[in-house]
C-alpha cells in the first residue's frame, strides 16, 4: 500500500505486517509529476473551498459547475476541436462513446488496431456493430479492410497515439490518408500522450500536424494531467450527440469539481510549459541508454515507456518482489493478459522528478537480478 506525500517520485510504503519505508516508484503514469505540482494542488484547495467535495448528480441533473465547463473549453482548446465532453475516467470515455457510435451510426463498422486497450475493445464489443481488427500498425492490412467494405457503408477507425505497453506510436499519418481515401471517420485514444508530446502537450496527432484530420480525440485526466478522468473532443455535432446518447455520460455523477480545477490548472501549466516533457524525454532517453549499455534487453520505444523483457510470468513477478524488498523500487510486473504469454517484462515510466542516483540505483539492481535469475540479456 502507498501512502504517497509530496517528494514523488518517493513515497511511504506500508507493508502488510505495518512496516513502512521510503520508496522509488518507477511505474506510475503521472508521468510528468503534474499530481504533486503547486499549481495543481492550490486549484484544487481552491475548488474545495469554493464548491465542496462533490459534484453531487449527473450532468444533467445538478452536477455541472463552472469548472466541468471551463475544463471542456481547455481541452478543446488543446486539441484544436469544437467542443469536449467529460467523463469518470478514460476507460468510460471510450468504452461509451465507442458503443454510443453504433446508434448513432447504423450499419456502421469499427476497425480497430489489433493492439487497441480494453475500454476500446469492450466499448466496441459492446456496440453490437460489425467490428474488424486490422494487425498492429499494419496499414496495408487496414487497407484492404477498408476496400473490402461496402463503400456506403459508415466507417470509424480507432487507433492509439502511444501504445502503453511496447510504447510504440500510431502512424497518425498515414491512418488519416486511408480514412480520408475511404470515408472513414478517425477516433484517436491519446491517453498515454497527451500532455507528452506535440506543441502544448496536445498528442502524438498534434507532432504529427494531423490532429485536424482526426474526428474524435479521446483522452484522459489520470496520467499526464495527473488527477482522474476522461474525455473526448471533437466537432460540436458529434460531441452534442455523444452527451444525447451515451449512457456512460447521462447516467453517471459527474466529476468532482476539484478534479477538474486541477484537472484545468494542469492543461494550462502544460500548455505554457516545455520543462516537463523536455525533463520527462530527457530521463527516459537516459535510463534506455543506462539499461542498454548494461546489457539489459530493453525494448526498443521510441517514446517515454521503458520496457524490459523478462519473458517469463514467475520470474517477472520474482524480481518485482525483490525490488521492493531489498532495493526499496517499485515497479509492477507486467504479465499475461496485459501483454501476450511469454513477453512479460518490467515497464519503467521515467520521469522529470527521477534523479541520475535513481537510475543508477535501479540499474545496478536490476543488474544483480538478472544475474541472480540468470535471466536472458540483450543479445
Ligand atoms: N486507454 C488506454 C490506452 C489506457 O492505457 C487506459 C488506462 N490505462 C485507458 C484508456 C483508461 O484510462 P483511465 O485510466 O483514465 O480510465
Amino acid at each position: 500500500m502507498l501512502r504517497k506525500r509530496g517528494n514523488f517520485p518517493t513515497a511511504d510504503f506500508v507493508a502488510p505486517d505495518g512496516s513502512r519505508k521510503t520508496i522509488t516508484i518507477w511505474c506510475s503514469n503521472d508521468y510528468l509529476g503534474m499530481g504533486q505540482h503547486p499549481k495543481v494542488l492550490q486549484a484544487m484547495h481552491t475548488a474545495l473551498e469554493e464548491v465542496g467535495a462533490g459534484a453531487g448528480g449527473t450532468r444533467n441533473i445538478s452536477g455541472t459547475t463552472h469548472y466541468h465547463v471551463e475544463l471542456e473549453r481547455e481541452l478543446a482548446d488543446l486539441h484544436g476541436k469544437e467542443a469536449a465532453l467529460t467523463f469518470t475516467s478514460g476507460y468510460v470515455s471510450n468504452d461509451t462513446t465507442l458503443s454510443t457510435l453504433a446508434k448513432i451510426l447504423p450499419n456502421v463498422v469499427l476497425i480497430s488496431d489489433a493492439l487497441n486497450h480494453n475500454s476500446m475493445i469492450e466499448g466496441i464489443r459492446r456496440s453490437g456493430a460489425e467490428k474488424k481488427i486490422f494487425r498492429h500498425n499494419d496499414v496495408a492490412h487496414l487497407e484492404e479492410i477498408l476496400q473490402s467494405i461496402d463503400p456506403s457503408r459508415p466507417k470509424v477507425i480507432a487507433f492509439e497515439g502511444v501504445y502503453s505497453m511496447d510504447g510504440d506510436f500510431g502512424p497518425t499519418e498515414a491512418i488519416c490518408d486511408l480514412a480520408e481515401k475511404y470515408g472513414a471517420l478517425t477516433y484517436i485514444d491519446e491517453v498515454h500522450a497527451v500532455g507528452m508530446y506535440g506543441p502544448r502537450g496536445s498528442g502524438v496527432a498534434g507532432r504529427d500536424g494531423t490532429m485536424s484530420r482526426i474526428d474524435i480525440v479521446e483522452g484522459t485526466l489520470g496520467k499526464a494531467i495527473g488527477v482522474m478522468g476522461g474525455y473526448i473532443t471533437a466537432k460540436a455535432e458529434i460531441v452534442d450527440a455523444i452527451r444525447s446518447y451515451a449512457p456512460g455520460f447521462i447516467f453517471s455523477t459527474s466529476l468532482a469539481p476539484v478534479i477538474c480545477a486541477g484537472a484545468i490548472a494542469s492543461i494550462r501549466h502544460l500548455k505554457e510549459s516545455d520543462a516537463e516533457r523536455e525533463g520527462q524525454q530527457a530521463a527516459a532517453a537516459k535510463l534506455k541508454r543506462m539499461l542498454k549499455e548494461s546489457g539489459l534487453p530493453v525494448i526498443e520505444s521510441p517514446s517515454h515507456i521503458v520496457p524490459v523483457m523478462v519473458g517469463e510470468p514467475t520470474c517477472c513477478k520474482a524480481v518485482s518482489d525483490a525490488l521492493l524488498r531489498d532495493y526499496d523500487i517499485y515497479v509492477q510486473p507486467i504479465n499475461y493478459p496485459t501483454v501476450p504469454r511469454g513477453t512479460e517484462r518490467l515497464r519503467f515510466t521515467p520521469g522529470p522528478l527521477h534523479t541520475d542516483a535513481m537510475m543508477q540505483k535501479l540499474v545496478g539492481a536490476l543488474n544483480e537480478l538478472w544475474k541472480y535469475h540468470a535471466l536472458r540479456r540483450a543479445a
